[in-house]
């Protein structure tokens, strides 16, 4: 039988999450009306952006954020402001 992929819910038990209220990562989302293909849709490893079909606009959680970077590289309208949380919060990886 061939290995099955982990899906995003098993990968991610393996981080836990110390949560900032201040958002480590900002979007202005009035860019992202125009935006295609919406790279941030699908690039993002913890599916953090997700598109609001009803309300037409950008839906975004920093509280799952791997702090990958990927999401800053990959918008091609600068849209993201990003940073890294501050001490002592964010993600944290654990191994073995
Ligand atoms: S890639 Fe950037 S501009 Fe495009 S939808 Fe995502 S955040 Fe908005
Ligand atoms: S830094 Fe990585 S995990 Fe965090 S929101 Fe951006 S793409 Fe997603």
């Amino acid at each position: 039988m061939a290995d099955r992929k982990p899906d995003i819910d098993e990968k991610l038990s393996h981080v836990a999450f110390d949560i900032d209220a201040e958002a480590h990562i900002t979007v202005k989302k009035e860019r992202c009306g125009e935006c295609r293909p919406r790279p941030c849709l699908s690039a993002c490893p913890a599916e953090n952006y997700t598109w609001n079909e009803a309300k037409d606009e950008l839906l975004f959680n920093y509280e799952g954020c791997l702090e990958c970077g990927t999401c800053r590289f990959v918008c091609p309208l600068d849209a993201i402001e990003w940073s890294y949380p501050r001490g002592g919060f964010g993600v944290r990886y654990r191994y073995g």
